[in-house]
């Protein structure tokens, strides 16, 4: 499904990935690991198509299309989407609207009409439900006043309506208690599907307690130095980043 080769990127001058190649099939969940600036949310901000990074060698194809060539709202409508890192306060703007416009620009783009109203609430309430969210939140201003659990949350929900195909989750378990943690892994898991991908980028082994990876890599230094399964993110937990480090240089 979304296969990178050999990809380099520059930022503001400096090379961030330095010939980073991964390989995710549909239906798998990848864990993306690695220690602070490594560069794990550059590698998901390229692939989303967000300004500021020169890609100056290698490839990204998602479903043998170019991603490169393609815009940002081409991307999305692709089916590649990317949870904000810190989401943003839009005040004034209503969760729903927000929601609503996401969801029929996308349905748009592939030549379909937008989802009548009642539709459109029924998908929004089961969905909430599975996040254990109120309805009230529909009416609030985006993230305005939100805690940091509930705009991860609202990340969720917000995936688990457009139904990307490649959806990409960065820090999502930064700053949640456990039983938050445990409504955004269960939101995750239930975007789980056989025509889907998840890229999951994660400091902390934790949070793959929950939602257990088909495949773990390790980041250092603008390239993949280890690949394997969940029990590579337990060897790290124990062990830290550091012997990894050392046996990639
Ligand atoms: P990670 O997510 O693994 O912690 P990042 O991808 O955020 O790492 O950052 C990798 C490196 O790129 C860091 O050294 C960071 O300072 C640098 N970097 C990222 N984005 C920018 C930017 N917009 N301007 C300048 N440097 C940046
Ligand atoms: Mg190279
Ligand atoms: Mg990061």
């Amino acid at each position: 499904m979304l296969e990178v080769k050999d990809l380099h990127v520059t930022v503001e001058g400096s090379e961030i990935l330095k010939g980073l190649s991964l390989t995710i099939n549909e239906g798998e969940v990848h864990a993306l690991m690695g220690p602070n600036g490594a560069g794990k949310s550059t590698l998901s901000a390229v692939i989303a198509g967000k300004d500021g990074y020169e890609v100056t060698q290698g490839s990204i194809t998602f479903k043998g299309q170019d991603v490169l060539e393609m815009e940002i709202e081409e991307r999305a409508q692709a089916g590649l989407l990317l949870g904000f890192q810190y989401p943003v306060e839009i005040p004034g703007v209503k969760n729903i609207y927000l929601l609503k416009a996401a969801l029929n620009a996308q349905r748009a783009a592939r030549g379909e009409d937008e989802l009548p109203a009642p539709e459109f609430m029924k998908l929004v309430k089961e969905k909430l439900g599975l996040m254990k969210m109120d309805a009230s939140f529909l009416q609030r201003a985006v993230n305005e006043g939100f805690s940091g659990g509930e705009k991860k949350r609202n990340e969720i929900l917000q995936m688990l309506v457009l139904q990307p195909k490649l959806a990409m989750l960065d820090e999502i378990d930064s700053g949640l208690d456990i039983d938050a943690m445990k409504v955004v892994a269960d939101g995750v898991n239930s975007l789980r599907a056989q025509d889907r991908a998840i890229l999951l980028v994660t400091h902390y082994q934790r949070l793959l307690d929950y939602i257990v990876p088909d495949k773990v890599h390790v980041l250092v230094d603008g390239r993949i130095v280890k690949t394997g399964d969940a029990e590579l993110a337990k060897e790290l937990e124990a062990n830290g980043y550091e012997g990894i480090e050392e046996s990639a240089a």
